[in-house]
């Protein structure tokens, strides 16, 4: 398949300029109107675009620019999210989610159009697996919010996470690509340190990102301590227990000299009792790790509640104690469906 033109990174524009017999030193001028001032329509016109570019990119043997159109855009009340709809060429729509404020703005990127992973309170799960995006689909996301940033606010991102609908880690490749454009100093240059990947602890890629040239800061979702009970509300802990999956990110820490940061979503009288946090710091001990507790978003699928304020505090309370770095991340965005896969799961129920 083609990608967009947004999913070509400078080397592969190079490539593929010189295979269509236009000088490759082109490649900067395009690379730098497409990835870095974002130029979205008649690219040809644009500046520093030379005759032999522009005759090229007219010839229809060219890439052009993903056609992503925005069909929902919410902006939350508290000021902090705004969420945004995106329809694809071939009509599947996917989330992106700005978040933050002055100086320290993130997106939030979806990887794949649903996911295959079945997690039993996550919006993205409940929907199934559609199919992965292309690299130039993902690049478009981090495009789409940067260009309504310098709109808005005449900033740039700072952060991106890869926290949106779909499992990254099981679309590999492609978001590597993507990732590698969005970094790239000709760019939108932001710097790796400054990009999180979540999984869901597909442990095959994990040992792939530890083995990777750019080192990416790692975020695995874990929500149970035990087989018996991450099983129940992450299905793939089956196929990736849990003393693999640490031994994964031990061996992740080790290669990459790098913290792994753990995501905990706490589910009311589910996982949130002192035993569990007992149980989590055993788990993690000796492993350099941050745990990030986010209460549960609910969502329709699935009966669950968040926690309740004091057990999230005694919950911290009990890690902390036990020498493992905690932070208590808000649920932003309620009401526009910011958690992961929840606008899209509310369009397809309310509209
Ligand atoms: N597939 C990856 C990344 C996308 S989900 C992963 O699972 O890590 C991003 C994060 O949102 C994960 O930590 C996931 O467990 C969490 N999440 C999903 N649904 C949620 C919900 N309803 N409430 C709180 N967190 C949720
Ligand atoms: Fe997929 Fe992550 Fe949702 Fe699980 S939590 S279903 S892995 S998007």
């Amino acid at each position: 398949m083609v990608d967009s033109l947004e999913g070509y990174s400078y080397g592969a524009l190079e490539q593929m300029l010189s295979s269509a017999g236009v000088n490759p030193v082109h490649a900067k001028p395009l690379f730098s109107a497409v990835q870095r001032r974002l130029v979205s329509k008649d690219l040809s016109a644009a500046e520093g675009i030379l005759p032999p570019v522009a005759r090229w990119l007219s010839t229809g043997n060219a890439p052009v620019l993903c056609p992503s159109k925005q069909t929902d855009c919410r902006p939350s009340g508290d000021g902090f999210t705004e969420k945004y709809m995106l329809r694809l060429a071939d009509g599947a729509e996917v989330e992106a989610v700005r978040m933050g404020f002055s100086g320290r703005f993130t997106a939030c990127l979806s990887t794949q159009v649903g996911c295959a992973m079945g997690c039993v309170f996550c919006a993205t799960g409940q929907m199934g697996f559609s199919r992965h995006l292309t690299a130039g689909e993902i690049v478009a996301q981090a495009h789409h919010v940067e260009r309504g940033l310098r709109e808005s606010h005449g900033e740039r991102l700072r952060n991106i996470v890869m926290m949106g609908m779909g499992e990254p880690l099981h679309n590999f490749e492609p978001v590597m690509e993507a990732l590698g454009i969005i970094t790239d100093n000709r760019g939108l240059n932001i710097g790796p340190a400054r990009v999180a990947i979540s999984t869901v602890g597909h442990i095959p890629g994990i040992l792939k990102l530890a083995r990777h040239p750019k080192r990416y800061s790692l975020a695995v979702s874990l929500h149970g301590a035990s087989d018996e009970e991450r099983g129940k509300l992450i299905p793939v802990n089956k196929k990736w227990p849990l003393a693999e999956l640490i031994d994964a990110c031990r061996e992740y820490t080790v290669i990459k000299r790098a913290r792994v940061f753990f995501a905990w979503t706490l589910i009311g009288g589910v996982n949130d009792s002192a035993d569990h946090a007992f149980r989590l710091a055993e788990l993690l001990k000796g492993i350099d790790a941050h745990v990030n507790l986010i209460p549960l978003n609910a969502t329709e699928g699935y009966e669950g509640e968040a926690s309740d304020e004091t057990n999230v505090r005694e919950f911290q309370g009990i890690i902390q104690a036990s020498g493992l770095p905690s932070t208590v991340r808000q649920r932003r965005g309620i009401d526009v469906a910011a958690g992961c896969g929840q606008l899209k799961a509310s369009r397809l129920i309310k509209w």
